[in-house]
């Protein structure tokens, strides 16, 4: 199919001068899917209403059937619509969070959304991205947008168009190119229909900033755990993976020059992925250097492209160096453990 790339401004303010995002409403309205910029990844939007248009979101990606989808909104009254009720908590995190990088988990009303967009549950997954573009384009389409990330799957997410191309041209209606995304990692998912909620995914939010405003937050088991089932379906998916294989690292930078060393004289094209501060320190094929143990978010920024560069430039081992799990430092990690099968050398 012809895949339509539109350019547009991240700041969109008055949508009049953007037809492009009009056509890609229009498009969503059509039961079609159009890939966007969040803040957080791309997104592969379809209308949430429609079985025929949230199919084609599973297709186009090759997306597990039991793995539901995040319902993107613009406005309260979207959420009104296909949620039971709201818990004080869940009001107190959107006025705190929203727009933003926070994902909740709550009853859904019945017969709002297509089945397949919650894989069958009574639960639904919602939040409203903070980007002008997202909201615009939600805005304009009138619809709640299912939206995973904008990537087949099992590869790194997509934190720019040009990822969404790599993926995914000419299986999908369109993408809006709003340029680079900014959070880098992807939402946190909290499940609000417990007493004490649980974050599902770490993401965006961290588990200091929503115990801030809620106190005392708990964590599902399976991604803290490895060998624990996840409530969050699609965590227990391999995801995020580049083709070559990655090894996580914990230990000086001498030793992971060593194993560097090592596969390189078994004739291997060695890549590592490193913390800026650490880069010029090494020798390998291809360094990538994310970003700045200084300051963590740059890593998250930079990590899925990091990642998807190993692909480009056909390295046979990936090593990456390990980040501390603070802040969105839980993100990073949850997502390099992913990527590397939870295979980790210590030194
Ligand atoms: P993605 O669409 O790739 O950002 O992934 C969304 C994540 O949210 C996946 O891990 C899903 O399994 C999870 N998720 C979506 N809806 C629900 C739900 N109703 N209950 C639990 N987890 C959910
Ligand atoms: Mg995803």
């Amino acid at each position: 199919m012809e895949t339509k790339l539109w350019i547009v401004d991240k700041n969109v303010d008055n949508i009049q001068s953007y037809p492009q995002i009009i056509e890609a409403a229009h498009l969503l309205a059509k039961n079609e899917v159009v890939a966007f910029p969040t803040e957080t990844v791309y997104g592969l939007g379809a209308n949430a209403r429609s079985e025929e248009a949230v199919k084609k979101v599973f297709e186009a990606k090759g997306r597990p059937n039991d793995n539901p989808l995040i319902v993107h909104i613009a406005s309260q009254s979207q959420l009104e619509e296909i949620v039971m009720d709201i818990p004080p908590i869940a009001k107190q995190l959107m006025d705190a969070f929203w727009p933003g990088p926070l994902t909740l988990i709550l009853k859904q009303k019945p017969g709002t959304l297509a089945a397949a967009v919650t894989a069958g549950l009574d639960t639904v997954a919602v939040r409203m991205p903070d980007h002008a573009v997202a909201r615009q384009l939600i805005e304009a389409s009138g619809l709640p947008i299912a939206a995973p990330s904008a990537n087949t799957s099992g590869k790194p997410s997509p934190t720019l168009a040009k990822h969404v191309q790599d993926d995914l041209y000419g299986r999908i209606a369109g993408i809006v190119d709003g340029g680079p995304t900014g959070v880098g990692v992807e939402s946190t998912v909290l499940d609000c229909t417990e007493d004490i909620p649980i974050i599902l995914r770490p993401g965006g939010v961290t588990k200091e900033q929503l115990e801030t405003i809620i106190g005392p937050v708990k964590e599902d088991r399976a991604f803290v755990k490895k060998d624990e089932a996840p409530k969050a379906p699609g965590m227990k998916y391999t995801h995020y993976a580049p083709k070559a294989p990655l090894i996580l690292v914990k230990g000086e930078n001498a030793f992971i020059q060593q194993l560097i060393n090592e596969r390189r004289a078994e004739g291997m094209k060695v890549g590592l992925l490193a913390a800026s501060e650490h880069q010029a320190l090494y020798e390998a094929d291809y360094i990538v250097a994310p970003g700045s143990l200084a300051e963590l978010s740059t890593v998250a920024s930079g990590l899925y492209d990091a990642l998807r560069q190993f692909d480009d430039v056909h390295v046979d081992i990936i090593y990456s160096e390990v980040f501390p799990e603070a802040g969105i430092g839980q993100a990073i990690m949850n997502r390099l453990c992913k990527a590397a099968g939870q295979q980790m050398i210590e030194q």
